[in-house]
């Protein structure tokens, strides 16, 4: 071993030495002198303490910083304390970038929150289904509420003539509540509507059926037990909240993603359990082709993850023929109806928008009562309407 090189100190360095041989040493000052620190030794063996003035801070560029700390100390002294103290615009933003799920959610923190959700209602839904169900809200329009309706079409929908035209829409269906055309326009595409957004509803109910492979409870013809109308009722009673409620109708556009979305990664999300042989060997694994080969849209789990229907804009199956038994879920890879597909132009044509008008009108044409029952003038006197009715005919026949 070599001996230590007590040679090996920095030039330029004062270095006292505690041997017992006592050496002096001569400092050779090689560079100009650096300012160090003023190291007092009170006592070798005792703490160094270090007596160096602190520097006079009087800089331009200090002060500046210094103002800027002020100033954001000053800032973070507003604090939020409530959700609802952040301004409404920003407020407003955030529960447009949410699932109507979650909204619904946050509405039920507190009576200040819900409150502020119903003022803002349309603009939140109008955000969020803007976002995130483009495709969807153009193929399931909501159905018009019958008060909406203008008086001497309301005359034609109701003529008992029309009424018993659209039960051909109506009875065969066990899994739809029929509209009242009292409540909701009878007319052919906000029929359609109706039915649409109720099937929609059914078909979210027995999504677990679907993923775990258990039937779907089938009703003798004829026959509507209890369990079934109570069902029914009740998705009729959401759809009709819907069509007063933005962000209903934006929740019902979710469960149908939602829906279409597990039917058509369910293969992979809920693959067919390999069967068991007798002695407890499983069989060879299920052959390829029993899962689809070909997925709708070409959907993947990347696209799922978004929460959002644009997948549906991609080249896909036109749906022409509403699932009108239970029996059809079972079958039913995605339900978005109301659109076809444009070679031309290779995209989707959706023609949903302005059918209500139209239809009214072809409604009206022919269903337009020349005496109209007393039970349907609600303002007025009965000669006075129907005078105005017979009026508006002429002037359409014209
Ligand atoms: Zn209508």
């Amino acid at each position: 071993m070599s001996p230590p090189q007590e040679s090996a100190a920095p030039a330029g360095t004062a270095f006292s030495t505690t041997s017992s041989q006592a050496e002096e040493y001569t400092i050779v000052q090689t560079a100009p002198r650096k300012k160090t620190k003023q190291v007092a030794v009170l006592d070798e063996d005792g703490p160094l303490i270090d007596t160096t003035e602190a520097l006079a801070k009087n800089s331009k560029k200090l002060a500046r910083l210094q103002k800027k700390q002020q100033k954001k100390q000053a800032k973070s002294s507003f604090k939020v304390h409530n959700f609802l103290d952040l301004p409404a615009e920003l407020l407003q933003e955030i529960l447009g970038h949410l699932r109507p799920s979650d909204v619904r959610r946050v509405a039920q923190l507190n009576t200040a929150t819900r409150d502020f959700i119903q003022q803002n209602e349309t603009s939140i839904a109008k955000d969020i289904i803007e976002r995130r169900y483009w495709v969807l809200r153009r193929c399931f329009p909501l159905p018009l509420a019958f008060e909406d309706v203008e008086e001497p079409s309301r005359a034609a929908l109701l003529n008992p003539r029309w009424q018993e035209r659209t039960g051909i829409n109506k009875k065969p269906y066990s899994h739809i509540k029929a509209l009242d055309a009292q409540d909701v326009c009878s007319c052919p595409s906000c029929l359609l509507a109706w039915n649409n957004l109720n099937v929609v509803l059914d078909f979210e109910h027995f999504q677990w059926n679907l993923d775990h492979r258990e039937p779907i409870p089938m009703i003798p013809r004829g026959s509507n037990p209890e369990w079934n109308r109570e069902l029914t009722e009740s998705h009729a009673r959401t759809v009709e909240k819907a069509m007063g409620s933005p962000l209903c109708y934006a929740a019902i556009l979710e469960m149908h993603l939602n829906s279409i979305l597990g039917t058509l990664l369910r293969q992979a999300r809920f693959p067919p359990k390999v069967p068991i042989h007798r002695h407890n060997k499983p069989t060879a694994a299920a052959p390829a082709k029993t899962a689809h080969p070909i997925r709708l849209y070409q959907v993947t789990e990347k696209d799922a993850s978004t929460e959002e229907d644009s997948f549906l804009e991609r080249d896909g199956r036109p749906s022409y023929e509403m699932p009108f038994h239970r029996d059809n879920y079972y079958n039913l890879l995605a339900y978005v109806p109301n659109r076809k597909w444009s070679r031309e132009e290779q995209r989707w044509v959706y023609y949903a928008a302005g059918a209500h008008e139209r239809d009214l009108a072809w409604v009206r044409d022919r269903f337009m009562p020349v005496t109209l029952p007393a039970a349907y003038v609600p303002e007025g006197s009965h000669e006075e309407f129907a005078a105005k009715s017979q009026a508006a005919m002429a002037t359409e026949s014209r």
